[in-house]
């Protein structure tokens, strides 16, 4: 029997799931997904940054924050054609979902009119849409959404109690408002987290608590393992142990058994085999060609080539078979690459 979507895990139980044997904790998340989604299939989202760098936030792990020497070069907001030509390309390549970053604390009433416009372009190519674009209020979302927009993300980057280690210039209260705005406005959210920041195990399972005890899971969560970025404080942090890592995809899957779980920024570093065991952990969603904000991502060929070896296939041919799956493709979202969920690195 199916268990009971939750919104009241303790730190105690989430803690005790990270402490599983690998292993049990591995076939726990492997027959939750199998009771949520169809374990081959794989949902492939494609990601622009349609406004990079500049960004007068603090966010240590960031290479577009203004303050730190990364080598971003700022550019403007992209115009519409631009972004409808990236969007097409993307189609094209055969993602279903095209997200758009731009690197703001928070958009202005009339960036957030640009952005409108884009969206109800990209939208019209057939494409679901995604922005993230910092904090918004509740006008600013409800503009978005009336425009055709289907996500928002909005990460919650880490732990409530270490995110004061990672950002100074913004308030975790701050994340939580703008994803109220977002689901008010009726827009479905995309909100995960970033680990490998130097957070403890018990900080992990603190994110994913949190995550998990929003008043409505988000439909798509984001699990970012940090990219270190010269230039930023967090570069030369210990990288996380990769089965740490997919012990977070697995955990994420038994707290949020109906949600996709992405793997976003990082997946580039990231071995085949740690991908397949993310894969089997309850992972089935990634960022496919473009580039992932300000960082790489795996060329479109190599994930080909990997979901023929894993004999995955992705969302998109799945609804092209008009399969009984096509109700996932409901119940994703793109996201950011990184983690503020305003436009994050990755
Ligand atoms: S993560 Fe987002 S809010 Fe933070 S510095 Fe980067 S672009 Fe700005």
């Amino acid at each position: 029997m199916a268990q009971p979507i939750r919104h009241d895990w303790t730190r105690a139980e989430v803690a005790a799931l990270f402490a599983l044997p690998f292993n049990e904790l591995l076939h726990r998340a492997h027959s939750v997904h199998r009771e949520h989604h169809d374990p081959n299939a794989v949902q492939v989202s494609t990601l622009l940054s349609i406004k990079t760098g500049g960004c007068p936030e603090d966010c240590a792990y960031c290479p577009q924050a203004a303050r730190y020497d990364t080598g971003v070069e700022a550019q403007k907001l992209m115009s519409v054609d631009a972004v409808v030509a990236r969007a097409q390309a993307a189609k094209d390549a055969g993602a279903s979902r095209f997200c758009m970053g731009a690197a703001w604390r928070s958009p202005k009433d009339r960036d957030v009119l640009k952005v409108a416009e884009i969206v109800r372009a990209v939208k019209g190519l057939g494409l679901e849409t995604c922005a993230t674009l910092g904090m918004l209020n509740g006008e600013q979302a409800a503009t978005l959404k009336q425009a055709g927009l289907d996500y928002y993300n909005h990460n919650l980057d880490t732990a409530p109690e270490f995110y004061g280690e990672i950002i100074h210039t913004r308030q975790y209260q701050d994340r939580l408002d703008t994803l109220e705005h977002v689901r008010e406005a009726g827009l479905k959210t995309c909100c995960g987290g970033i680990v490998g920041m130097g957070e403890t195990r018990e900080q992990r399972a603190g994110l994913l608590q949190t995550l998990a005890n929003l008043p409505e899971h988000p439909e798509s969560v984001p699990i970012n393992q940090l990219v270190q970025v010269e230039g930023t404080p967090l570069n030369g942090v210990q990288a996380l142990d990769p089965f740490e890592f997919v012990r977070s995809i697995a955990v994420a899957r038994i707290l949020m058994p109906a949600s996709m779980v992405r793997l976003s920024a990082g997946r580039q570093q990231m071995d085949d085999a740690v991908q397949a065991l993310c894969f089997f952990a309850g992972a089935n969603s990634i960022f496919y060609g473009e580039k992932l904000l300000t960082t790489g991502n795996p060329d479109v060929e190599h994930d080909r080539a990997l979901f023929k070896r894993l004999d995955l296939h992705s969302l998109e041919v799945v609804e092209e078979a008009n399969t009984v799956h096509a109700d996932i493709m409901e119940a994703d979202s793109a996201g950011c690459g990184h983690g503020c969920g305003c436009s994050a690195a990755a």
